[in-house]
Protein backbone atom coordinates (compact mmCIF):
# COMPACT_ATOMS: atom_id res chain seq x y z
CA UNK A 1 0.00 0.00 0.00
CA UNK A 2 1.19 3.64 -0.25
CA UNK A 3 1.57 4.78 3.11
CA UNK A 4 3.84 1.70 3.62
CA UNK A 5 1.81 0.15 5.95
CA UNK A 6 0.20 -3.82 5.70
CA UNK A 7 -3.11 -4.11 5.14
CA UNK A 8 -4.73 -7.60 4.96
CA UNK A 9 -8.00 -7.64 3.94
CA UNK A 10 -11.05 -10.90 4.26
CA UNK A 11 -13.88 -11.38 3.61
CA UNK A 12 -16.26 -13.74 5.38
CA UNK A 13 -17.42 -16.98 4.20
CA UNK A 14 -20.02 -18.96 5.50
CA UNK A 15 -18.03 -20.58 8.69
CA UNK A 16 -15.31 -18.50 9.21
CA UNK A 17 -14.74 -16.89 12.36
CA UNK A 18 -13.09 -13.26 13.13
CA UNK A 19 -10.16 -15.31 14.88
CA UNK A 20 -9.28 -17.18 12.15
CA UNK A 21 -8.59 -13.75 10.43
CA UNK A 22 -7.15 -12.23 13.14
CA UNK A 23 -4.32 -15.19 13.80
CA UNK A 24 -3.88 -15.91 10.23
CA UNK A 25 -2.91 -11.78 9.83
CA UNK A 26 0.31 -13.15 12.51
CA UNK A 27 -1.15 -12.04 15.91
CA UNK A 28 -1.60 -13.76 19.07
CA UNK A 29 -4.26 -15.36 21.17
CA UNK A 30 -2.85 -13.41 24.25
CA UNK A 31 -3.98 -10.07 22.41
CA UNK A 32 -7.01 -11.51 20.92
CA UNK A 33 -8.34 -11.80 24.64
CA UNK A 34 -7.04 -8.56 25.27
CA UNK A 35 -9.28 -7.72 22.66
CA UNK A 36 -12.41 -9.80 23.58
CA UNK A 37 -12.60 -7.95 27.37
CA UNK A 38 -11.55 -4.83 26.28
CA UNK A 39 -15.02 -3.45 25.55
CA UNK A 40 -18.58 -4.61 25.07
CA UNK A 41 -18.77 -3.40 21.45
CA UNK A 42 -15.82 -5.97 20.70
CA UNK A 43 -18.47 -8.75 20.97
CA UNK A 44 -19.99 -7.62 17.98
CA UNK A 45 -17.05 -9.53 16.12
CA UNK A 46 -18.53 -13.17 17.67
CA UNK A 47 -21.10 -12.32 14.97
CA UNK A 48 -20.08 -11.90 11.41
CA UNK A 49 -22.10 -13.30 8.06
CA UNK A 50 -20.91 -13.95 4.87
CA UNK A 51 -19.88 -10.54 2.71
CA UNK A 52 -18.87 -8.72 5.83
CA UNK A 53 -15.40 -7.36 5.70
CA UNK A 54 -12.20 -7.05 7.99
CA UNK A 55 -9.31 -5.35 7.15
CA UNK A 56 -6.57 -5.69 9.96
CA UNK A 57 -3.51 -3.00 9.20
CA UNK A 58 -0.44 -3.88 10.82
CA UNK A 59 2.63 -1.49 11.84
CA UNK A 60 6.07 -2.28 10.13
CA UNK A 61 7.33 -4.30 13.09
CA UNK A 62 4.08 -6.37 12.20
CA UNK A 63 2.03 -5.39 15.22
CA UNK A 64 -1.41 -4.34 15.28
CA UNK A 65 -2.53 -0.74 14.70
CA UNK A 66 -5.97 -1.03 13.01
CA UNK A 67 -8.53 -3.30 12.45
CA UNK A 68 -11.61 -1.71 9.96
CA UNK A 69 -15.07 -4.33 10.21
CA UNK A 70 -17.24 -3.66 7.85
CA UNK A 71 -20.31 -5.61 7.89
CA UNK A 72 -22.35 -5.92 5.21
CA UNK A 73 -25.60 -4.38 6.20
CA UNK A 74 -24.58 -1.45 8.97
CA UNK A 75 -22.09 0.97 10.07
CA UNK A 76 -17.86 0.16 9.71
CA UNK A 77 -16.13 -0.10 13.27
CA UNK A 78 -12.71 1.24 13.15
CA UNK A 79 -11.02 -0.77 15.93
CA UNK A 80 -7.61 1.20 16.88
CA UNK A 81 -4.83 -0.39 18.83
CA UNK A 82 -2.66 2.40 20.51
CA UNK A 83 -0.74 2.53 23.68
CA UNK A 84 -1.29 -0.93 24.05
CA UNK A 85 -5.26 -0.01 24.72
CA UNK A 86 -8.10 -0.30 22.00
CA UNK A 87 -10.23 2.07 20.91
CA UNK A 88 -13.71 1.90 19.07
CA UNK A 89 -15.19 3.93 17.03
CA UNK A 90 -18.65 4.02 14.28
CA UNK A 91 -16.84 5.24 10.69
CA UNK A 92 -19.16 7.51 8.96
CA UNK A 93 -21.82 5.50 6.33
CA UNK A 94 -20.31 8.09 4.19
CA UNK A 95 -17.96 6.20 1.94
CA UNK A 96 -15.41 8.77 1.43
CA UNK A 97 -12.17 6.72 1.67
CA UNK A 98 -14.11 4.14 3.59
CA UNK A 99 -13.84 1.97 1.23
CA UNK A 100 -12.84 -2.05 1.77
CA UNK A 101 -10.75 -3.89 -0.48
CA UNK A 102 -10.72 -7.65 -1.17
CA UNK A 103 -7.98 -8.99 -3.13
CA UNK A 104 -7.64 -11.86 -5.67
CA UNK A 105 -4.58 -13.00 -6.25
CA UNK A 106 -4.34 -15.46 -9.59
CA UNK A 107 -2.84 -18.86 -8.52
CA UNK A 108 -5.21 -20.84 -10.60
CA UNK A 109 -8.33 -19.27 -12.32
CA UNK A 110 -10.40 -16.51 -11.10
CA UNK A 111 -12.96 -18.72 -10.60
CA UNK A 112 -11.29 -20.36 -8.16
CA UNK A 113 -9.25 -18.15 -6.59
CA UNK A 114 -12.52 -15.54 -6.52
CA UNK A 115 -14.49 -18.18 -4.48
CA UNK A 116 -10.91 -18.38 -2.12
CA UNK A 117 -11.11 -14.92 -1.33
CA UNK A 118 -14.80 -15.15 -0.43
CA UNK A 119 -16.62 -13.62 -3.87
CA UNK A 120 -19.73 -15.07 -4.68
CA UNK A 121 -20.06 -16.57 -8.03
CA UNK A 122 -22.75 -14.14 -9.25
CA UNK A 123 -20.18 -11.33 -8.86
CA UNK A 124 -17.20 -13.76 -10.38
CA UNK A 125 -19.80 -14.06 -13.50
CA UNK A 126 -19.88 -10.21 -13.66
CA UNK A 127 -15.93 -9.57 -13.41
CA UNK A 128 -15.64 -12.63 -16.23
CA UNK A 129 -18.48 -10.31 -18.46
CA UNK A 130 -16.99 -6.65 -18.19
CA UNK A 131 -13.15 -8.22 -18.25
CA UNK A 132 -13.57 -10.80 -20.68
CA UNK A 133 -13.70 -7.37 -24.03
CA UNK A 134 -10.29 -7.16 -22.52
CA UNK A 135 -8.84 -10.30 -21.20
CA UNK A 136 -8.97 -13.81 -22.87
CA UNK A 137 -9.34 -15.60 -19.61
CA UNK A 138 -8.35 -18.86 -21.56
CA UNK A 139 -4.96 -17.82 -22.19
CA UNK A 140 -3.63 -14.27 -20.86
CA UNK A 141 -4.00 -14.16 -16.63
CA UNK A 142 -0.82 -15.07 -15.01
CA UNK A 143 -0.24 -16.52 -11.59
CA UNK A 144 0.36 -13.48 -9.59
CA UNK A 145 -2.10 -11.20 -11.38
CA UNK A 146 -4.22 -9.81 -8.96
CA UNK A 147 -7.65 -7.99 -9.25
CA UNK A 148 -8.78 -5.88 -6.82
CA UNK A 149 -12.31 -5.47 -5.71
CA UNK A 150 -13.45 -2.50 -3.85
CA UNK A 151 -16.77 -2.11 -1.45
CA UNK A 152 -18.84 0.66 -0.26
CA UNK A 153 -21.60 -1.47 1.42
CA UNK A 154 -23.91 -2.54 -1.84
CA UNK A 155 -23.37 -6.55 -2.39
CA UNK A 156 -21.85 -5.46 -5.58
CA UNK A 157 -18.10 -3.98 -5.81
CA UNK A 158 -17.81 -0.16 -6.77
CA UNK A 159 -14.50 -0.85 -8.27
CA UNK A 160 -12.95 -4.08 -10.06
CA UNK A 161 -9.37 -3.40 -11.07
CA UNK A 162 -7.21 -6.14 -12.66
CA UNK A 163 -3.30 -5.52 -12.12
CA UNK A 164 -1.44 -8.10 -14.42
CA UNK A 165 1.99 -8.02 -15.50
CA UNK A 166 1.87 -6.10 -18.10
CA UNK A 167 -0.94 -3.67 -17.76
CA UNK A 168 -3.78 -2.37 -15.58
CA UNK A 169 -7.83 -1.92 -16.04
CA UNK A 170 -9.49 -0.28 -14.30
CA UNK A 171 -13.60 -0.13 -14.05
CA UNK A 172 -15.72 1.52 -11.91
CA UNK A 173 -19.31 1.32 -11.20
CA UNK A 174 -21.77 4.57 -12.11
CA UNK A 175 -25.58 3.72 -11.13
CA UNK A 176 -27.53 5.63 -14.13
CA UNK A 177 -30.93 7.20 -13.82
CA UNK A 178 -32.88 3.94 -14.76
CA UNK A 179 -31.06 2.56 -11.34
CA UNK A 180 -28.86 0.14 -13.74
CA UNK A 181 -25.23 -0.26 -12.24
CA UNK A 182 -22.84 -0.13 -14.92
CA UNK A 183 -18.97 -0.30 -15.35
CA UNK A 184 -16.66 2.26 -16.81
CA UNK A 185 -13.35 3.06 -17.45
CA UNK A 186 -11.84 6.19 -15.69
CA UNK A 187 -12.65 7.92 -18.96
CA UNK A 188 -16.22 6.86 -18.49
CA UNK A 189 -16.61 4.56 -20.96
CA UNK A 190 -18.13 0.66 -20.85
CA UNK A 191 -15.43 -2.29 -21.84
CA UNK A 192 -17.66 -3.27 -24.18
CA UNK A 193 -17.94 -2.51 -28.03
CA UNK A 194 -20.88 -1.13 -30.30
CA UNK A 195 -21.24 -3.75 -33.18
CA UNK A 196 -21.39 -2.34 -36.54
CA UNK A 197 -23.35 -4.32 -39.04
CA UNK A 198 -21.52 -5.48 -42.43
CA UNK A 199 -18.18 -6.64 -41.89
CA UNK A 200 -17.30 -6.17 -45.29
CA UNK A 201 -18.64 -3.66 -48.49
CA UNK A 202 -21.43 -5.42 -49.85
CA UNK A 203 -23.29 -5.38 -52.98
CA UNK A 204 -26.71 -6.94 -51.60
CA UNK A 205 -27.52 -9.39 -48.68
CA UNK A 206 -27.42 -12.67 -51.20
CA UNK A 207 -28.82 -14.65 -48.30
CA UNK A 208 -30.01 -13.83 -44.97
CA UNK A 209 -31.05 -15.66 -42.19
CA UNK A 210 -33.39 -18.37 -42.35
CA UNK A 211 -34.71 -21.61 -40.54
CA UNK A 212 -34.39 -23.38 -43.69
CA UNK A 213 -33.62 -23.36 -47.76
CA UNK A 214 -32.37 -25.26 -50.49
CA UNK A 215 -28.97 -25.58 -50.62
CA UNK A 216 -27.88 -25.48 -54.59
CA UNK A 217 -24.45 -27.66 -54.34
CA UNK A 218 -25.48 -29.71 -51.55
CA UNK A 219 -28.88 -30.49 -52.86
CA UNK A 220 -30.96 -30.35 -49.33
CA UNK A 221 -33.00 -27.93 -47.67
CA UNK A 222 -30.99 -26.86 -44.42
CA UNK A 223 -31.69 -23.60 -42.64
CA UNK A 224 -28.80 -20.97 -43.03
CA UNK A 225 -27.64 -19.54 -39.94
CA UNK A 226 -26.33 -16.58 -40.97
CA UNK A 227 -25.93 -13.28 -43.57
CA UNK A 228 -24.33 -13.69 -46.89
CA UNK A 229 -22.83 -10.40 -47.98
CA UNK A 230 -21.94 -10.96 -52.06
CA UNK A 231 -19.05 -9.10 -52.63
CA UNK A 232 -16.41 -9.39 -55.02
CA UNK A 233 -12.98 -11.91 -54.40
CA UNK A 234 -10.54 -9.75 -52.23
CA UNK A 235 -12.72 -7.35 -51.10
CA UNK A 236 -11.30 -6.63 -47.18
CA UNK A 237 -13.03 -8.31 -44.22
CA UNK A 238 -13.39 -6.31 -40.93
CA UNK A 239 -14.05 -7.06 -37.40
CA UNK A 240 -17.87 -5.56 -36.78
CA UNK A 241 -16.55 -4.94 -33.13
CA UNK A 242 -13.49 -5.35 -30.92
CA UNK A 243 -12.77 -8.65 -29.91
CA UNK A 244 -10.27 -11.42 -29.12
CA UNK A 245 -9.07 -13.81 -32.26
CA UNK A 246 -10.62 -17.60 -31.55
CA UNK A 247 -9.35 -19.56 -34.19
CA UNK A 248 -8.86 -19.40 -37.49
CA UNK A 249 -9.01 -22.21 -39.84
CA UNK A 250 -9.88 -23.69 -43.31
CA UNK A 251 -12.81 -26.12 -43.04
CA UNK A 252 -14.62 -28.37 -45.25
CA UNK A 253 -17.99 -26.56 -45.10
CA UNK A 254 -16.96 -22.82 -44.44
CA UNK A 255 -13.86 -22.95 -46.42
CA UNK A 256 -10.92 -20.06 -44.73
CA UNK A 257 -12.92 -19.19 -41.65
CA UNK A 258 -12.38 -16.57 -38.74
CA UNK A 259 -13.95 -16.80 -35.50
CA UNK A 260 -14.11 -13.66 -32.93
CA UNK A 261 -14.86 -13.74 -29.55
CA UNK A 262 -16.47 -9.93 -28.25
CA UNK A 263 -16.42 -10.15 -24.27
CA UNK A 264 -17.96 -13.42 -23.01
CA UNK A 265 -21.01 -13.68 -24.81
CA UNK A 266 -20.41 -12.73 -27.99
CA UNK A 267 -18.96 -14.79 -30.98
CA UNK A 268 -18.85 -13.22 -34.72
CA UNK A 269 -17.68 -15.98 -37.41
CA UNK A 270 -16.41 -14.45 -41.27
CA UNK A 271 -16.54 -17.62 -43.63
CA UNK A 272 -15.47 -18.39 -47.33
CA UNK A 273 -12.45 -16.25 -47.20
CA UNK A 274 -10.37 -16.20 -49.91
CA UNK A 275 -6.76 -15.34 -47.04
CA UNK A 276 -6.70 -13.80 -43.55
CA UNK A 277 -5.38 -11.17 -42.59
CA UNK A 278 -1.62 -11.18 -42.74
CA UNK A 279 -0.22 -12.74 -39.61
CA UNK A 280 -3.84 -13.17 -37.63
CA UNK A 281 -3.52 -15.16 -35.02
CA UNK A 282 -5.81 -17.04 -32.28
CA UNK A 283 -5.61 -15.00 -29.44
CA UNK A 284 -4.47 -11.42 -30.93
CA UNK A 285 -6.87 -8.51 -29.95
CA UNK A 286 -8.22 -7.41 -33.16
CA UNK A 287 -9.99 -3.74 -33.10
CA UNK A 288 -13.61 -3.09 -34.49
CA UNK A 289 -12.54 -2.71 -38.03
CA UNK A 290 -9.54 -4.35 -37.94
CA UNK A 291 -8.48 -6.24 -41.22
CA UNK A 292 -9.33 -9.93 -40.75
CA UNK A 293 -9.36 -11.31 -44.15
CA UNK A 294 -10.59 -11.23 -47.91
CA UNK A 295 -13.89 -11.87 -49.66
CA UNK A 296 -13.60 -15.35 -51.42
CA UNK A 297 -15.44 -18.51 -51.73
CA UNK A 298 -13.60 -21.46 -50.22
CA UNK A 299 -15.17 -24.14 -48.69
CA UNK A 300 -18.65 -25.20 -49.74
CA UNK A 301 -19.73 -22.17 -51.40
CA UNK A 302 -21.40 -20.86 -54.81
CA UNK A 303 -19.67 -17.87 -55.52
CA UNK A 304 -17.85 -15.03 -53.83
CA UNK A 305 -19.46 -13.83 -50.65
CA UNK A 306 -18.98 -13.29 -47.29
CA UNK A 307 -20.80 -15.63 -45.15
CA UNK A 308 -20.92 -13.98 -41.53
CA UNK A 309 -22.44 -15.16 -38.46
CA UNK A 310 -23.27 -13.63 -34.88
CA UNK A 311 -23.42 -16.14 -31.84
CA UNK A 312 -25.04 -15.03 -28.38
CA UNK A 313 -24.39 -17.28 -25.90
CA UNK A 314 -23.44 -19.89 -28.22
CA UNK A 315 -27.38 -19.44 -29.93
CA UNK A 316 -27.21 -18.47 -33.91
CA UNK A 317 -28.86 -14.73 -34.52
CA UNK A 318 -30.19 -13.01 -37.19
CA UNK A 319 -27.63 -9.97 -37.53
CA UNK A 320 -29.87 -8.31 -39.34
CA UNK A 321 -32.38 -8.09 -36.75
CA UNK A 322 -30.64 -8.64 -33.41
CA UNK A 323 -28.45 -5.72 -32.30
CA UNK A 324 -25.96 -6.35 -28.74
CA UNK A 325 -26.08 -3.75 -26.41
CA UNK A 326 -24.25 -0.69 -26.87
CA UNK A 327 -20.70 0.45 -25.68
CA UNK A 328 -22.15 3.13 -23.29
CA UNK A 329 -21.05 6.12 -21.62
CA UNK A 330 -21.11 8.13 -17.81
CA UNK A 331 -23.28 11.14 -19.05
CA UNK A 332 -21.82 14.30 -19.00
CA UNK A 333 -23.18 16.11 -16.23
CA UNK A 334 -22.18 13.25 -13.92
CA UNK A 335 -18.47 13.31 -15.00
CA UNK A 336 -16.44 14.99 -12.96
CA UNK A 337 -17.92 13.76 -9.53
CA UNK A 338 -17.40 10.18 -11.07
CA UNK A 339 -14.07 10.59 -12.13
CA UNK A 340 -13.22 11.81 -8.67
CA UNK A 341 -14.67 8.82 -6.97
CA UNK A 342 -12.71 6.58 -8.77
CA UNK A 343 -9.56 8.54 -8.20
CA UNK A 344 -10.31 8.46 -4.81
CA UNK A 345 -10.34 4.41 -4.94
CA UNK A 346 -7.36 4.94 -7.08
CA UNK A 347 -5.55 6.88 -3.74
CA UNK A 348 -7.00 4.46 -1.30
CA UNK A 349 -5.33 1.48 -3.17
CA UNK A 350 -2.30 2.89 -3.66
CA UNK A 351 -2.76 2.40 -7.22
ZN1 LIG B 1 -24.04 -18.14 -45.74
Amino acid sequence: MADGKHDLNFKVSRGDTFYKFFFSAGLSGNLLTKLMTSSKTAQRLNNIFPGDKFRITLDDNHDLEKIIFSPINSIPLSITYENKKFRFDRINAQPTGGFTHTLITINKSLNYDAKKAGIEAEVTKMMVDNFSWEIDFSRDLRRGDKFILSWDGEKTPCSMIYVGGKRTIALFAYTNSLDEKKYFTSKGATLNDTFGFAPAKYDRISSGFQKSRYHPTLRVYRSHRGTDFASPSGTPVHATAKGIVKYTATLTGYGNVVYLKHGSEYLTVYAHLSKFAKGLKSGDKVSKGQLIGYVGSTGQSTGPHLHYELRINGVHKDAEKVKPPKQSFVPSNKMSEFQARAKQVLIDLGI
